[in-house]
């Protein structure tokens, strides 16, 4: 199909035409990605701004019954809900379950929302700058609030905080009284700390972890995109669906000072230039990754290991050939 009709559909809230155009911006086939670019440029006439929320935790922590449990009570109050994800580690699985509609099974039934789970592909940037366009498409297509899992390893919270409005991460009660070796890096991009879990038994511990991670976010540097109260951390019950409203009115507090304040479109705007970059990047790595360049770099390399030729000299040489390929 014609990549504006096709554009034209999603901003009508068509469902299969949402899921066709996620389809076609995960396709790594270069004429793919030609008609991805029409579409995404097309649907930018929606002109409609979603809640981007990205969610992260461990395996576990309940993540899913969270998106569920969340992802009901926004639908009883009237919005639409799209759960896309992040999967690090769906190139080594060769399938994602996160973002999985079995886990969600409430959810997937219901006609206003949208499950979607991570693409298969095989290095984690490829897949966070398809699940990028995928958020662009699930705004364009009238849904209020994009839930966008992960989960906690590595780069890829980093990658999800790149392309949400909100970050919240998901833990679960500690058994001592220690931190859970969440790494700083992770609490410096969390908006929300939300310790999961907060019932029956584990319900002591959990406020007792809540409020661990309360005093080392109040350690933390103030941030200047942030109301005074932020980042805060908070117990919730997934599973008996307790807190969750607080943690929605907090979510909306914040995002609402954002915006008062212009940190909201900063942010978006900070973020698209963070994405034009990445797609440079990437495209470059691609070009060397084909022919002829790619012989060329293993020769060479080859060269280099031997000690014929420096890594500089190397390197100036590739670039010279790419710069006239
Ligand atoms: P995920 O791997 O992060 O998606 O975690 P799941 O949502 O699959 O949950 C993992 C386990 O924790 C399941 O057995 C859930 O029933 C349980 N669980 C999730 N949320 C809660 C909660 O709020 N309270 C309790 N007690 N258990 C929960």
């Amino acid at each position: 199909m014609d990549p504006t009709e096709l554009a034209a559909q999603v901003i009508a809230g068509n469902r299969r035409a949402l899921a066709r155009a996620i389809t076609l911006v995960e396709s790594a086939r270069p004429d793919h990605r030609e008609q991805a670019i029409v579409l995404m440029d097309a649907i930018k006439s929606a002109g409609r701004v979603a809640m981007r929320v990205g969610l992260s935790g461990t395996p576990g922590v309940g993540k899913s019954t969270f998106i569920e449990s969340f992802g009901m009570m926004l639908i009883r109050e009237g919005y639409k809900v799209a759960v896309l994800a992040v999967d690090p580690s769906s190139s080594r699985s060769g399938g994602s379950i996160l973002g999985d509609k079995t886990r969600m099974e409430l959810l997937s039934r219901e006609k206003h929302a949208f499950i979607r789970p991570s693409p298969s592909q095989s290095e984690l940037g490829g897949v966070a700058r398809r699940t990028r366009e995928a958020v662009s498409l699930c705004e364009a297509a009238g849904y209020d609030i994009i839930l966008i899992e992960t989960v906690g390893v590595g780069q890829s919270e980093t990658v999800v905080s790149e392309m949400s409005d909100l970050f919240l991460l998901l833990l679960a009660p500690a058994g001592g009284d220690e931190l859970q070796g969440v790494k700083r890096g992770i609490m410096e991009i969390a908006d929300m700390i939300l310790v999961n879990k907060a019932d029956g038994d584990l319900k002591a511990a959990a406020k007792r972890t809540c409020a661990d991670y309360a005093g080392a976010l109040r350690l933390i540097r103030k941030r200047p995109y942030d109301p005074e109260g932020f980042p805060k951390a908070t117990t919730v019950s997934a599973l008996e669906e307790d807190g969750l409203e607080q943690a929605w009115t907090d979510m909306q507090t914040l995002i609402s000072w954002r915006r008062d304040h212009g940190h909201f479109d900063r942010r978006r705007a900070e973020q698209a230039k963070y994405w034009f970059a990445q797609e440079i990047r990437h495209g470059l790595m691609s070009q060397l990754a084909r022919e002829p360049l790619k012989s060329m770099i293993d020769d060479l390399a080859g060269q280099v290991a031997s000690g014929e030729i420096t890594p500089s000299h190397a390197a100036r040489d590739v670039l010279e050939a790419l710069r006239h390929g």
